[in-house]
C-alpha cells in the first residue's frame, strides 16, 4: 500500500474512499485549507471496520507476547520510515513547530517499544495460582487467574497530540499490547497525519501477517461517526482525549447500549500549583519564571497546563504575581491547534477576565488562530463563591488565588473537581512547609492522579510508575492511567480457570513456568 495521503480511510487492510461528506484539513498558521479533500466514512463503513475488528479478536489475542511485541516494534519502524513527510504534514495541520513534533514522534515510537518490552517480560497478565487443597474441608479447587484483552477498542485521536495520543498513540499501543483490535476515529483537525500513521500501522499488520481487521482508521468530521463507533456491538471499550462535552457524550452513548461498555475519557483539568510560604520566600522569582514557561509551552494546550496557582496572601505572593506577569509579558501570541480551539480559548479567557473580583494582571492580544497569555488574580473567598473560576481555560491562561490562611487554601483544594496533577512548591528544609504539605496531601491524594514537588506539571514521562489520570472530570475513570505501561490495565479483564487440565490452560498458567514469568503462587510472587 502507498504511504502517501490520498484522503482515504483504512478498513480491513485496504484504503477506501469514505461514502460521507467531504472535508479538508486547515493550516492554522496560514489560516487556509489544505489539500487533499477527505471524505467522511458512512455508518456502514464504521460498521464494517468494527465487524472486522470483532472477527480479528480471537486470532489477534491468540498471538504470543513475542509476536505482539514484534508487531508494536514494526509499527514504530513503519512510523519512522514515513520520514519527514509525517512531520511536515503534522506541522501544517496542527501549527505545532518541528522540534515539538519530532519529539512527539520519538515519544510515540518509544511508547510502542515500551509496551513491546512489557509483553516480552510477561507479568502484564498478572498470573495467579491458588494450588488445590484436597485435604481441606471443604476442599479447595486448583484456581488459576490471568488477564485477557476485553475485545475491540475504539480510540479517539486527540487534537493536542497528533502523534502521541492519536492513531498509534498511547491508547492504541496499550490496546494492541492487550490483544485488542483497534478502530481509530481520526481527529478531524489532522486527517492527513492520521492517514499517514494509519498506513504505517496497516503495513505493520501486513508484515506481521495479522488479521486485516486488527486495525481500522475512520476519517470524518461530525459527531455521528464517534457515536456510531461507540455504539457498535463489537466495540468493548473506548479511549478518548478531548473536551468534557465530547467525553460526556461518548460516555452517555456507551451507557445507552444494550451492553454498556467502559469509556476511558480524559477531559478537563486545571492542575493546581500550591506555593508554600518557605518556597515563595526563598525562590519566588525562580518559581515565577518556571511557571510562566510551563503555562505557555505548546501555547498552553496541554491537559497538564498549570491553570490555577494557590498561595497565601502577602508580599511574597504579590511579588510572585508581579514576576510571573513580567515573565509572560514579552511572550507573543502563539498559533493554536485549530480555529475552534483558539475561539474557545478567547471566549473562556474573556469570561474569566470579566468575572467579579477577578483582576487581570496581564492580557496579551489574541486574534484569529492565535492565543496570547493571560494571568489573573482573585481571593480565596471569591474563588469559593464562583464555580465559573474553576473551569478549564484550554490555553495559556492561569488564575492566581490568594488565600488568607492555610485553612482556606485547603478549602479551595476541597472545592476543586478531580484533577490530573497537583504541584507543591516547597522548601525541603522548612519544617513549616513540610507540615503544611502534610496537611494538604490527604486532600490532594483524593483529588488528583499525580502529585509533584518542586517541578511543573507539563511534561509527562512515559514509564512504569506514571499515572496520567485522576478523578472526574480529569478522567471518566480515575482508577487507571492513560500514559505508561499501567494503561494496559484499562483494556484487560480477569479470567479464572478452575481445575482445568494442564493441556487446556493458557501458557502463562501452565507448569512448568517455561518463560519464568513472575506469578503469584499461593500468595507469593515467584518465577517458578
Ligand atoms: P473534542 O471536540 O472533544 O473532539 C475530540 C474527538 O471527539 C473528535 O474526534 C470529535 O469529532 C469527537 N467528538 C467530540 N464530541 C463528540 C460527540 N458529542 N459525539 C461523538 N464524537 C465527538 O475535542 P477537541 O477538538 O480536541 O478540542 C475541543 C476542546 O476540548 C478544547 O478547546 C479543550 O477545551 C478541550 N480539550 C481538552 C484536552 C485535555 O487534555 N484536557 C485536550 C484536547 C482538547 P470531530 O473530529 O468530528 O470533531
Amino acid at each position: 500500500m502507498s504511504n502517501s495521503i490520498k484522503g482515504e480511510a483504512l478498513i480491513g487492510g485496504v484504503a477506501v474512499t469514505g461514502a460521507g461528506a467531504t472535508f479538508k484539513a486547515f493550516d492554522p498558521n496560514l489560516e487556509q485549507a489544505i489539500e487533499p479533500e477527505f471524505r467522511a466514512v458512512s455508518p456502514a463503513q464504521v460498521a464494517e471496520a468494527c465487524g472486522l475488528a470483532g472477527e480479528a479478536f480471537d486470532s489477534f489475542r491468540a498471538t504470543t507476547d513475542d509476536q505482539r511485541a514484534d508487531f508494536l516494534e514494526q509499527i514504530a519502524a513503519q512510523i519512522l520510515a514515513l520520514g519527514d513527510e509525517l512531520i511536515v504534514r503534522a506541522m501544517a495541520e496542527s501549527g505545532l513547530p518541528r522540534a515539538r513534533l519530532e519529539g512527539e514522534r520519538g515519544r510515540t515510537v518509544n511508547q510502542l517499544k515500551l509496551f513491546a518490552e512489557l509483553l516480552r517480560e510477561g507479568s502484564w497478565q498478572d498470573a495467579r495460582i491458588d494450588s488445590a487443597l484436597p485435604q481441606r474441608q471443604p476442599p479447595r479447587p486448583d484456581l488459576r487467574l490471568r488477564f485477557i484483552g476485553v475485545g475491540p477498542v475504539a480510540v479517539f485521536g486527540a487534537s493536542n497530540f497528533p502523534l502521541a495520543f492519536s492513531v498509534a498513540g498511547g491508547d492504541t499501543a496499550a490496546a494492541l499490547a492487550a490483544g485488542c483490535p483497534v478502530v481509530v476515529k481520526a481527529h478531524s483537525a489532522h486527517p492527513g497525519t492520521s492517514e499517514l500513521v494509519g498506513r504505517a500501522v496497516v503495513e505493520a499488520v501486513r508484515r506481521c501477517e495479522l488479521h486485516p481487521g486488527t486495525f481500522g482508521l475512520l476519517s470524518g468530521s461530525g459527531h455521528g461517526i464517534g457515536e456510531t463507533l461507540v455504539k457498535h456491538p463489537a466495540i468493548q471499550a473506548v479511549g478518548f482525549t478531548g473536551s468534557r462535552s465530547g467525553g460526556l457524550a461518548l460516555m452517555a452513548a456507551a451507557a445507552s447500549r444494550s451492553q454498556p461498555i467502559p469509556v476511558y475519557a480524559e477531559m478537563s483539568s486545571i492542575n493546581p500549583v500550591v506555593l508554600l510560604p518557605g518556597a515563595l520566600a526563598a525562590r519566588g522569582a525562580e518559581i515565577a519564571a518556571g511557571f510562566a514557561a510551563s503555562l505557555t509551552i505548546g501555547v498552553g494546550q496541554f491537559c497538564t497546563n498549570p491553570g490555577l496557582v494557590l498561595g497565601l496572601a502577602g508580599k511574597d505572593f504579590d511579588a510572585f504575581a508581579a514576576a510571573a506577569a513580567e515573565a509572560l509579558k514579552p511572550l507573543p501570541a502563539g498559533t493554536m491547534l485549530t480555529a475552534g480551539i483558539a475561539r474557545a480559548y478567547q471566549r473562556a479567557e474573556e469570561e474569566l477576565a470579566s468575572q467579579p473580583a477577578v483582576t487581570s494582571l496581564l492580557r496579551g492580544e489574541s486574534s484569529g488562530c492565535k492565543g496570547a497569555p493571560g494571568l489573573f488574580v482573585t481571593t480565596g473567598e471569591s474563588f469559593l463563591a464562583n464555580h465559573l473560576l474553576s473551569n478549564e481555560v484550554f490555553g495559556p491562561a492561569s488564575l492566581l488565588v490568594a488565600c488568607h490562611d492555610l485553612d482556606q487554601l485547603l478549602q479551595v483544594i476541597e472545592h476543586l473537581e478531580g484533577q490530573l496533577t497537583a504541584t507543591l512548591q516547597l522548601q525541603e528544609d522548612s519544617e513549616s512547609d513540610l507540615a503544611a504539605a502534610r496537611r494538604l496531601l490527604p486532600a490532594l491524594e483524593r483529588k488528583v492522579g499525580r502529585i509533584l514537588a518542586n517541578g511543573f506539571p507539563t511534561g509527562v514521562e512515559v514509564s512504569t510508575a506514571m499515572v496520567h489520570g485522576g478523578p472526574f472530570p480529569a478522567t471518566s475513570d480515575g482508577r487507571s492511567s492513560s500514559v505508561g505501561t499501567a494503561a494496559i490495565q484499562r483494556f484487560l479483564r480477569p479470567v479464572s480457570y478452575q481445575n482445568l487440565p494442564r493441556a487446556l490452560l493458557p501458557e502463562v498458567l501452565r507448569e512448568p513456568n517455561e518463560r519464568g514469568v513472575w506469578r503469584r503462587r499461593d500468595g507469593l510472587l515467584t518465577r517458578n
